[in-house]
């Protein structure tokens, strides 16, 4: 959940919105209770996140797009294949898309895909993200044998999942 900050004041209604921050800014009406603030912010969680990763995505400069991009094209591909050879998987393709939420996903057909904004992940985060796909060419789940084969290869791998669980993007 992002940071929240709660004002009451003389209104008729709760409202919720993002200030540029990301900090949740909730104005209720003077008459609720904070288990009742608390129980409203609770039931719209779903809400909450799809807002914080719009707000997020909408934070990278449009200008910058095509830079990121070519960046990603000339850095992920190179990191991949180094991975891969590394621990000894093969795959067919590798493509960088505009994906929005979803960081990095793989195909039956053993194709790879990463959005180009990994390109702003910290160097470990995109290691993470490419192992979790390679992993997959193994295992097309996310089945016990999936996670410890990415253990095997990147034993801290968890602290790469919190990172983007906090920048609010899945990953499959
Ligand atoms: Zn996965």
């Amino acid at each position: 959940m992002p940071k929240i900050e709660i004002k009451k004041s003389f209104r008729k209604s709760l409202t919720m919105r993002f200030d540029r921050n990301g900090t949740l800014q909730v104005k209720a009406p003077i008459f609720m209770t904070n288990k009742q603030i608390q129980g409203f912010i609770d039931r719209n969680k779903s809400w909450i996140e799809k807002q914080k990763i719009a707000k997020q995505n909408s934070q990278i400069d449009p200008e910058k797009i095509p830079e990121y991009k070519k960046e990603a094209r000339e850095l992920i591909p190179p990191r991949v294949e180094q991975i891969a050879n590394k621990h000894g998987f093969s795959y067919n393709t590798i493509k960088i898309t505009s994906a929005q939420t979803r960081w990095g996903s793989c195909t039956s057909k053993k194709n790879l895909n990463f959005t180009y904004r990994l390109v702003l992940a910290p160097q470990e985060v995109m290691d993470y993200v490419i192992v979790h796909e390679l992993c997959h060419l193994r295992q097309m789940n996310h089945s016990k044998k999936f996670w410890n084969e990415v253990a095997t290869i990147m034993p801290d791998y968890k602290n790469q999942e919190l990172w983007l669980k906090k920048n609010g993007a899945s990953i499959s």
